[in-house]
């Protein structure tokens, strides 16, 4: 029996209903598979499609991108029912790194990742940390070169969370100079991609059910308009 929550100062009768819906589907269409999900290490992709019809995935994004244009008090509340059923974390960070997309993107990238990410079609990933490099983001050596209309992707990421899973991943890469400057955001569609591999599903001590993976690019080319924040300046090229 889950205990009774408290009313937070922001809830309001229409998030209370809406609040009730997410926790009624999670205990009818996803409990039931946590044992197995945690066994294998993973939640299939698949899961998300239902849960994105119902409107759960990103009910903060504005309707033109499959969104409901709800408050961000919404998915809080999608937050809070998948943790208080000891769900894993996969809709937590593909809300995080949709905000990248919906904050820097051109319309024509939102246009073209927010409607699948709201519905579940899209599982996004958002890779960062490598072997060599954790809290010390400037020192990422995974590299992206300039080749004519794409970038060419080289380096290796590790504990990325939606790594096993997800179909399209916001990569941390060198563009430029060494240091914090030198880095830009590039959006990749993983499936079927050439020169790009995921490695071991790893084990942790807890969010079993979370996948978190290793991710190898070996000349991975990527079209230049899949960069992120070009208009706002945050490219960088050496
Ligand atoms: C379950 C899980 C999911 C993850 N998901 C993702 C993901 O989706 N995408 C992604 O990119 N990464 C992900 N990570 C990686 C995570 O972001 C890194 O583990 C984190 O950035 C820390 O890096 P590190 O493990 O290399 O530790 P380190 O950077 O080596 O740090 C180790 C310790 O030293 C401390 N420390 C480091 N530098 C300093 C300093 N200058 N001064 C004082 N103290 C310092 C840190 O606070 C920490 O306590 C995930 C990790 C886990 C465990």
């Amino acid at each position: 029996m889950l205990p009774q929550l408290h009313r937070q100062p922001w809830m309001d009768s229409d998030i209370e209903t809406f609040r009730d819906q997410v926790r009624r589907y999670i205990a009818a269409e996803m409990a039931p598979h946590l044992p197995a999900w945690r066994e294998q290490g993973y939640v299939p992709r698949e899961t998300w499609r239902p849960f994105g019809e119902m409107g759960f995935m990103l009910p903060e994004m504005p309707e033109a991108y499959g969104g409901t244009g709800a408050s961000i008090a919404y998915q809080l509340v999608v937050q809070d029912e998948l943790t208080r059923a000891e769900m894993p974390n996969n809709v937590q960070v593909n809300s995080i790194a949709a905000h990248y997309i919906m904050d820097y993107g051109t319309e024509e990238q939102k246009q073209r990742w927010l409607p699948k990410l709201s519905s579940g079609e899209m599982l996004l990933g958002i890779a960062m940390t490598e072997p060599g490099c954790g809290t010390d983001l400037k020192a990422i050596a995974t590299r992206a070169r300039r080749d004519g209309d794409h970038y060419v992707i080289d380096g290796a990421k590790t504990f990325i969370t939606n790594g096993y899973t997800c179909n399209l991943l916001i990569v941390v890469a060198r563009t430029g100079e060494a240091g914090s400057r030198g880095l830009s955001l590039i959006v990749v569609e993983t499936e079927n991609l050439p020169g790009f591999r995921v490695g071991r599903l790893l084990d942790k001590i807890g969010l079993h059910a979370s996948d978190t993976a290793e991710l190898f690019f070996d000349g991975v080319r990527v079209p230049v308009d899949q960069v992120l924040g070009a208009s706002k300046g945050l490219v960088s090229s050496s």
